[in-house]
């Protein structure tokens, strides 16, 4: 296939190992890990005179973050604009915790010895203590007292302070938990991704220990090290990508983005990595700018495809580490028909494969004019 990565048997990191994290058992086809098989299936076509009808079935298996998927396009239908309206009639901003009137009385406050004024400002962000936390140290950090903010409206100039706030948010933390190595910025926006507010918000966790996720990758970008002679995965990864033009959406300065080959969601995964970033505190002001200008991309072409609400999470450790630069991944969420069907059911969820109804590469493809 023209594009197509040449297909490699055996490599350096088809170790054992490699093959107890591959759950599928399926031939690697690069040294970055990536795997794919593609299998037929076919019933009697009640639409079409019960005449034999095949389904190609995609199964996809990425080494360096364990994700396995099933890549489905004759699942895709097109998406309708959910009524936003449902959802701000049933949280209006006179029962929102986040806006001006309940603000100061609803949201918890630091002690004074994390900061005296009990809470991280700049600008209109602002970043508290969450009253539900996940961990010891989960905060929550809104953008302004704005209550809802459209998908395309998520400008970099709206985001960069609820951003900058949350670094400000670590460096303390790194100030007075020294122990704490690893943290994470992430976003359920709208209800449809588990957000229980339309009231945009960011969440952070840090901590001693990785969420299960983050040591995954760092597991798999360790392995790529000792399996390759001392390669970097990441570096690697972007170089791969960049050479086969099949996944590699752009660069945006500091940050490139990419197609997931084995995406997290139905609707696929964009990700994005800091080049040569190693720690939160590597991050300039200019890296968030290019952050915030790719994500403002990734959320008109979200805007345009009619989706209302996804997951990002940004993942990044605290003390300088050579195998994992500065990452993320943006998933979009939605319900799939007029009942409320939900974009995850027992094969994700169960059986830990995600089924994906986007082609990765034309995903890729598709974005690519919103960055420009
Ligand atoms: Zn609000």
């Amino acid at each position: 296939m023209q594009g197509q990565p040449q297909i490699v048997q055996q490599t350096g990191r088809h170790t054992a190992e490699a093959d107890s994290m591959n759950n599928k058992n399926i031939k690697p086809m690069n040294d970055i890990g990536f795997r794919k098989e593609v299998t037929t299936g076919s019933y009697l076509d009640p639409f079409d005179q019960f005449k034999s009808k095949e389904v190609v079935i995609e199964e996809r298996y990425d080494e360096t973050t364990g994700v396995a998927s099933r890549i489905l396009p004759y699942r895709t239908r097109a998406l309708q604009k959910p009524d936003l309206n449902i959802y701000l009639k049933k949280s209006p901003e006179s029962e929102c915790p986040f806006c001006s009137e309940m603000f100061e009385k609803s949201t918890p406050r630091f002690t004074a010895e994390i900061i005296p004024e009990g809470k991280f400002k700049r600008g209109e962000a602002c970043l508290f203590p969450n009253a539900f936390p996940y961990d010891q140290s989960g905060t929550v950090a809104i953008f302004s007292s704005r209550h809802f903010v459209p998908l395309d409206q998520l400008t970099p100039e709206y985001m960069q302070n609820g951003f900058a706030v949350c670094i400000e948010y670590f460096k303390r933390i790194a100030e007075i938990k020294p122990e704490s190595k690893y943290c994470s910025i992430n976003w359920n926006y709208m209800p449809p991704s588990g957000g229980g507010l339309i009231h945009p918000h960011l969440q952070t966790i840090t901590g001693i220990h990785p969420t299960s996720y983050i040591q995954r990758l760092l597991t798999g970008a360790r392995n790529y090290s000792v399996n390759s002679g001392g390669g970097n995965l990441w570096r690697d990864l972007i170089s791969f990508e960049d050479e086969a033009k099949e996944r590699f959406i752009t660069d945006t300065g500091a940050v490139c983005w990419l197609s997931a080959f084995s995406p997290k969601g139905m609707a696929g995964e964009i990700d994005f990595i800091f080049k040569g970033k190693t720690s939160v505190f590597d991050l300039t002001e200019t890296d968030f700018s290019d952050l915030l200008n790719g994500l403002s991309g990734v959320f008109k072409y979200l805007s345009h495809k009619n989706f209302i609400s996804f997951n990002l999470a940004l993942y990044a450790t605290m003390i300088n580490d050579n195998d994992f630069w500065v990452q993320g991944k943006i998933v979009p969420r939605f319900e799939i028909n007029n009942l409320g069907t939900s974009d995850l059911n027992y094969f994700e969820k169960l059986h830990n494969e995600i089924i994906c109804t986007v082609v990765p590469e034309q995903l890729c493809r598709d974005i690519q004019p919103y960055f420009e």
